[in-house]
């Protein structure tokens, strides 16, 4: 039997739905999530389907969570997207259902769940539901589709990354056929607020590069403060460095209010996922994360992305 027939006949089998994601959702989070559960919805409308985790932040424009108690959990059957890690699921209640399905592109470096689908060459886990919808006939409906697309252009950075294959592309042109403005969409992802376009200059200024490519750049809390950024504002900078022709692969730095730093790594060629396992993260070969305790972890991490580049500018 396929994996997409395994988990139709998982979900059949339940009246109650609980599909969670990882937590800081970004825009595949929510789409996988959100376009999952409403699917689900509009093909099996006795079932109770519920999309859970916490605050979403800025990205309120593509979904809202529902507020459930932990008395649904019971008997029911709990689906987790775009997860990697059991520590990261959003809402640790998502352990008190009866069956686990784990659906996720990254590493499958933790494999929580009673079954498991997981698809690393899939540009986003967004596109491993549409492909789950496809296969098994299911009805989507107009904001599934643009829930879907979402997840793919936000972690395709616009069909811009490695990941984007011809499949992605023959995924996102059907679900535009179901009518969303992609336009509109487009636009809600891309905007970013004047603070963090003020924040991206400072971020361009104070970029340190070596001579292989490698960057960072420390967002210090008085550099959040100063400019009235939130860290989960910072999203819209960490492709930045990017787009600068002399960067390989970097390290944003964002310092977090009880002290540690969040590292959110890129690349342009060299892997660096593994080097962010090694510091309490994980994450996909080219866009990783990770946490230091202090600036001294931090530029140790900044020391072996040097190494990384200069190993992959020899070769
Ligand atoms: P971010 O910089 O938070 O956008 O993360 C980039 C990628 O790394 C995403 O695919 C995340 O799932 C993964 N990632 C980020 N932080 C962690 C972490 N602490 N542990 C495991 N994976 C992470």
């Amino acid at each position: 039997m396929t994996i997409t027939k395994k988990i139709l006949q998982m979900i059949k089998q339940y009246d109650r739905i609980i599909v969670h994601r990882h937590m800081r959702p970004d825009p595949d989070a929510l789409g996988s999530q959100c376009g999952l559960a409403e699917i689900l919805r509009t093909n099996f409308p006795d079932k109770e389907v519920y999309q859970v985790g916490g605050p979403v932040e800025g990205l309120a424009f593509l979904a809202e969570m529902d507020e459930i108690t932990d008395q649904l959990y019971e008997g029911s059957l709990v689906i987790v997207t775009d997860t990697a890690n059991a520590p990261r699921i959003s809402d640790e209640r998502y352990a008190l259902g009866d069956k686990l399905i784990k659906i996720d592109h990254h590493p499958n470096d933790d494999p929580y769940g009673d079954l498991l689908w997981v698809n690393t060459q899939a540009s986003s886990c967004s596109e491993i539901i549409a492909d789950f919808a496809f296969a098994e006939k299911l009805a989507i409906t107009e904001n599934a589709a643009r829930l879907l697309y979402a997840g793919i252009v936000g972690d395709t950075g616009r069909f811009l990354y490695p990941a984007t294959t011809s499949h992605t592309l023959l995924v996102a042109a059907k679900l535009l056929d179901y009518g969303f403005d992609a336009t509109k969409l487009n636009r809600e992802i891309d905007q970013i607020s004047l603070d963090v376009a003020k924040l991206s200059g400072y971020l361009y200024q104070n970029l340190q590069i070596d001579n292989n490519g490698a960057g960072y750049v420390f967002l210090d809390q008085g550099i959040l403060k100063k400019y009235g950024i939130k860290d989960s504002d910072t999203a819209s900078l960490v492709p930045l460095p990017g787009t600068i022709d002399v960067v390989l692969a970097w390290a944003v730095f964002v310092e977090q209010p009880e002290g540690y730093y969040r590292v959110r790594l890129r690349s342009k060629g060299p892997v660096i996922n593994n080097l962010a396992k090694r510091y309490h993260g994980g994450g996909h070969p080219l866009a990783s994360g990770a946490n230091a305790k202090d600036q001294a972890m931090c530029q140790e991490i900044y020391h072996e992305i040097q190494i990384l580049c200069e190993n992959y500018r020899k070769k």
